[in-house]
């Protein structure tokens, strides 16, 4: 079969492959749609270390192509969402872990492109299918469920982790796809005053849709004088969605004692996290730092589903560009590497 992925460091193109197999408890997936991230372009270029013919993708809506022999509640032709993460359900650890991400080791629930291949391939294989595919529900498009499986988990993971309580302030450095929802997720949670920080014009707009209240540019200036300035003393809460390691030191800045920081944004190998003591209150001004990576299996995908169903979010005004064939993969992951101004989120449709 033919994918597209990595043949080692910054050198992406089409790989041959043969098609994967699904074990007793797994399945296969012929995908339908598929979404490029940048998690994806990050792992072309190294970020989370040497990867050789690898096919990327972690992101698909898709049609159940076979199954192993123990699985129960998915058959051939079933149409369904699959989570960027899929735990390993039986390994040591997984089940006492609050987001089930790091199931035998760190990040590993993070299987399709972290340790295997993904899915911008004709099939892709899905550990534990039983407890890590949710079937598309009927009234939400498989351009909506996409949304779901990173975007959102991701997005409104960072508002889980900040704690967001009815009307607080809550910052959200970074306004790509993830920082988009974790906007949405905020105001969902009863957010008061929404401060996003980024510069995209289209990406702003969205913001403003989703929740925003205002806008600054980490062009205009250290992000945390502008915070201090605008909150007179800080942020409740800090969502950090984009930049690099002088926006985690900047998040910790703009957060006032006793508020939460929440990290979901990959930093890269080569980032240096910095902190002065007196940025963290000299380590005793209950600032909570906290960073985390999107939660697992199927559970959290249908309860995601469950918000789009009963109307609650709509997704796709994060997707900024739509793609029809399984050909136009490299103009798609070409996009999403170049972050052209108007691009948010593209996908992929197979047809
Ligand atoms: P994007 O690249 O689309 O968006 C990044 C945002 O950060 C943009 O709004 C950009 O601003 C802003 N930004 C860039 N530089 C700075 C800076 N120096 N200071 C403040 N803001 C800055 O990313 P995504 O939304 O796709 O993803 C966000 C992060 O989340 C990525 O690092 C991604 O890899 C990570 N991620 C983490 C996951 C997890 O499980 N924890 C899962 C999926 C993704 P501008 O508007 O100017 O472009
Ligand atoms: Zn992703």
């Amino acid at each position: 079969m033919r994918g597209f992925g990595m043949r080692k460091i910054n050198d992406v193109g089409w790989i041959e492959k043969e098609k994967p197999v699904a074990g007793p408890l797994d399945a296969i997936i012929k995908p339908t749609i598929i979404a490029p991230c940048s998690s994806d372009t990050h792992t072309a270029h190294g970020g989370s270390g040497p990867k050789v013919d690898r096919i990327l993708g972690h992101e698909a809506v898709g049609i159940v192509d076979s199954v192993g022999e123990l699985v129960t509640r998915f058959a051939p032709g079933d149409y369904v969402v699959v989570p960027c993460v899929t735990p390993d359900w039986l390994a040591p650890g997984v089940q006492n872990s609050r987001t089930f991400s790091h199931d035998a080791k760190p990040f590993g629930s993070f299987k399709l492109m972290g340790q295997k291949d993904g899915t911008m391939a004709e099939f892709f294989h899905v550990n534990h299918a039983d407890a890590n595919l949710s079937p598309l529900p009927a009234g939400v498009s498989p351009e909506a469920a996409l949304m779901t499986v990173d975007m959102m988990s991701t997005g409104f993971h960072g508002v889980e982790l900040a704690e967001v309580q009815y009307g607080e302030t809550v910052v959200v450095i970074g306004i790509g796809p993830i920082g988009l929802m974790a906007i949405a997720g905020a105001a969902l949670k009863g957010a008061g005053r929404i401060i996003a920080v980024g510069t995209r014009p289209k990406a702003i707009e969205v913001a403003r849709e989703y929740g925003a209240t205002e806008i600054i540019s980490y062009k205009d200036g250290p992000v945390d004088k502008q915070i201090i300035e605008l909150t007179h003393g800080g942020a409740d809460k800090t969502i950090i969605a984009g930049g690099n390691g002088e926006t985690y030191t900047a998040a910790v800045r703009a957060t006032h004692a006793n508020g939460i920081i929440s990290n979901v944004n990959y930093f890269d190998c080569a980032d240096q996290l910095n902190l002065a003591a007196l940025d963290w209150g000299l380590g005793m001004a209950d600032k909570d730092i906290r960073g985390s990576f999107c939660p697992g299996g199927a559970t959290r995908i249908n309860q995601l589903l469950a918000l789009i169903k009963y109307g609650r979010i709509d997704p796709t005004q994060i997707i900024s560009h739509r793609f029809h064939g399984f050909d136009k993969l490299p103009e798609a992951f070409e996009l999403m590497d170049k972050k052209a101004p108007d691009l948010i989120k593209p996908v992929v449709y197979f047809d």
